[in-house]
């Protein structure tokens, strides 16, 4: 409950159920249609474990006096197996669809029943829950929170949209609908009792967005400007291996602009994949050393990491700048030696993953912190970020005493470093003002000259040996080369002779758990490296030692490997040029983000570069959506903007940091009128009424209030 944000009664209270489900009914096999949402009740015939290629599913057959159904898991437990057993009565509910052996339920909602156990009488709840949190357990929860959770009004008439009821009567009813409710009645967003949440939601959010701009605005941090005739800015401009794009160019002004005042930076840069947003961050990076102070790099994977470290050692070291590496897995002396040029400000720029953060890392001066594809990062990482950035603001003054390296000029107190944040997700504008009213937004809206548009192409899973069998075609040819100028020299047509090419086959996440996740992928490995002979094909995945994560990408990198399977750990920021085939099997199962991520792994260089959806059906309508989307763009914005239209808001934002998702209720697609009377109160309420302002933000955000800094 508590990873849900369901604290205090009132949380309970305001957790609204996501659907309703009709237990009312048993429907008989015999009048089961594909497509159909229904409950069924029978015996169980039998159950037995069926493998495939790569996996098991556990099938389970069901009768009743007109006919039988397939239930099917495609993963399972064995205590479920056993739940099973033969002869037993169950109670089984879920959407059936036709599949080979006739109508099934794939992951149907199960109960073990006794004979003429009585069915409910009115509609049950389904609220938002987490795998290990039973619906029925946070049934009862709510209930009796709803019981003793004070409701009354807080907002006074004037802050009110007229005609619409009162909190308490529109929670009742969202929770308890009398049961002639309709579902059509339920399932109308626009119901009086929703505006009524929805507005609420809104408004607090609202509110503490104003409360936590004006708090801003007091805070005081380093203006950073490069000056003097030689500095590092200038230089590092001069030696990079390429002229910044216009986009590239007006961005990094705004970010100076920012930099060289004396409130904190609080930007956002989003730009596609492959738009050059490194190079931006290390700009702003030699701004800040120029200016005298440190800047700290975060990445969200240890591959990024030591990417963006190797990366900017190449730009920095040369020019005299003293770079330190931070991660989890560096442990021991070497951290320690890290952490000491980073205290005593040595170590101009610290790079690493979250470990950069945490607890034992004390910058001598920290001027700019960067968080490389931020959306990565959970809730709690960015507020722990947050949380450092400003307790850092007291470490300063203290650090002079304790450094053995002599006293280092120390910040002084009560300066709180800029804060750069880049993504490659962009975020639509909507979405952008309403979650982060209290950022600025730069956008990298131009690619690098020369990039050859990714040819998306989608493919049956039956068609897998053919995939196969062109790598082995591409990879056949010429030596790959380890930088794009060997890759570009190929023909840019599009050919399958293009020399060079190197591969990436993604596997999906088969489930949360990375133990089937990683047997997916070792399968892949073993059956390509059967199929590619003379070639070396490598593995990687989230469970490998740091030390041969690096050793794999290094071979990669350098081009003596040519495939590479890999797990979504290449997801963000990999950046090997050369690379221009991707194979993704079992898209469907992806998120259209993620695919289009993955994809900008590919189309780097100069060659052209082909992405190969594998898929296996049947698709549900929403991923034939996503496939269809990647198929036919590759513009993130657009990519961005259906995402949006096929998950809706709350989703879009919600899906990869849970708990993030601050509008729950309103929808911003649908809900402008609403936002805009939310805003206009927000401008007045807390000057007006500023306890029941604070009362209504505390009501509605509790302890997540903070969240919105994040
Ligand atoms: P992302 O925005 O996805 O983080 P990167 O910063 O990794 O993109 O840049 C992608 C590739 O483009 C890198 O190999 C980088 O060196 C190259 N690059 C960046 N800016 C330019 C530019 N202006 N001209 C040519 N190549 C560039
Ligand atoms: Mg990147």
């Amino acid at each position: 409950m508590q990873k849900l944000g369901l604290a205090r009664d009132i949380d309970l209270a305001l957790h609204l159920p996501l659907r309703y489900e009709d237990e009312t009914r048993i429907t008989p096999i015999a009048e089961l249609a594909d497509g159909d949402t229904a409950q069924v009740q029978g015996e169980i015939r039998d159950c037995r474990v069926e493998h495939s290629r790569t996996r098991r599913h556990l099938v389970a057959r069901v009768r009743d006096a007109t006919g039988e159904l397939v239930l099917r898991w495609l993963n399972f437990y064995p205590s479920q197996q056993k739940q099973l057993a033969a002869g037993r009565l169950v109670r089984v509910r879920g959407e059936v669809r036709g599949g080979f052996l006739g109508l099934e339920i794939v992951h149907p909602a199960l109960k073990v029943v006794e004979p003429g156990a009585p069915l409910p009488r009115s509609l049950t709840p389904v609220y938002p829950s987490t795998a290990t949190l039973p619906q029925a357990y946070l049934r009862k929860a709510v209930d009796s929170a709803l019981a003793r959770a004070s409701l009354e009004e807080i907002l006074p008439p004037a802050a009110l949209p007229p005609g619409l009821p009162s909190l308490r009567e529109a929670l009742l009813w969202l929770h308890h609908p009398t049961p002639e409710t309709s579902f059509a009645t339920l399932e109308d967003r626009s119901h009086p009792a929703w505006q009524r949440l929805k507005y609420e939601e809104l408004l607090a959010q609202q509110l503490s967005q104003a409360r936590a701009q004006a708090e801003r605005a007091l805070l005081q941090a380093p203006p950073l400007r490069a000056t003097g005739p030689n500095h590092l800015r200038g230089r590092l401009a001069a030696v990079l291996p390429f002229t910044l794009t216009a986009a590239q160019q007006r961005v990094v002004a705004e970010i100076e602009r920012d930099l060289a005042l004396d409130k904190p930076m609080h930007r956002l840069l989003q730009g596609d994949v492959g738009s050059g947003k490194t190079v931006v961050a290390a700009l702003a990076a030699a701004t800040a050393i120029s200016a005298g102070w440190q800047c700290a790099l975060m990445a969200p994977t240890e591959i990024l990491a030591e990417q963006h470290f190797r990366k900017l050692v190449g730009w920095l070291e040369p020019l005299g700048v003293r770079i330190a590496w931070l991660t989890g897995s560096r442990k021991g002396k070497g951290r320690r030696e890290m952490l000491a040029l980073v205290a005593s400000g040595e170590a101009a720029l610290v790079v690493g993953t979250h470990a950069v953060i945490q607890d034992d890392v004390h910058f001598a001066r920290l001027g700019l912190a960067v968080v490389d594809e931020q959306h990565r990062f959970g809730v709690e990482q960015r507020l722990a970020l947050r949380a450092k950035l400003g307790a850092h603001a007291e470490d300063g003054a203290n650090l002079g005493a304790t450094s053995s390296a002599g006293p280092p000029p120390a910040a002084p107190r009560g300066l709180e470093p800029h804060l750069l944040m880049m993504t490659a997700t962009p975020i639509p504008r909507t979405l952008a003002m309403t979650y982060y009213a209290d950022l600025d937004v730069s956008s990298l809206d131009e690619l690098p000259p020369g990039r050859t548009p990714i040819v998306t192409k989608l493919f049956a899973d039956d068609k897998r040996d053919q995939v196969i069998a062109r790598i082995r075609a591409e990879v056949a040819h010429g030596d790959a080369g380890g930088d794009a100028g060997a890759v570009g020299s190929g023909s840019a047509s599009g050919s399958a002779s293009t020399p060079g090419r190197q591969v990436y086959w993604v596997c999906p996440l088969v489930d949360e758990s990375e133990h089937v996740d990683l047997q997916n992928a070792t399968a892949t490995h073993a059956e390509l490296s059967a199929a590619l002979p003379g070639t070396m094909v490598g593995l990687l995945h989230g469970r490998m030692p740091a030390a041969e994560k690096a050793a794999v990408m290094s071979l990669f990198t350098g081009g003596q490997m040519r495939v590479l399977v890999a797990t979504t750990v290449i997801e963000v920021g990999v950046d090997v040029p050369a690379a221009s085939l991707m194979v993704i099997e079992h898209a469907e199962r992806f998120g259209l983000a993620q695919l289009h991520q993955l994809r900008g792994r590919v189309g780097r260089g100069a060659a052209a570069s082909v992405c190969v959806l594998l898929f296996s059906g049947p698709l549900s309508p929403t991923a034939k959506d996503r496939l269809r989307a990647m198929a036919e763009t590759n513009d993130g914005f657009e990519i961005a903007r259906r995402d949006l239209e096929i998950r809706g808001p709350g989703e879009f934002m919600g899906a990869r940091q849970s708990g993030d998702a601050l509008l729950r209720f309103a929808d911003l697609a649908t809900d402008n009128a609403l936002l805009d009377r939310a805003r206009e109160v927000a401008a007045w309420l807390p000057r007006e009424h500023p306890a029941l302002a604070a009362q209504h933000v505390a009501r509605w955000l509790g302890s997540r209030q903070d969240y919105l800094k994040a």
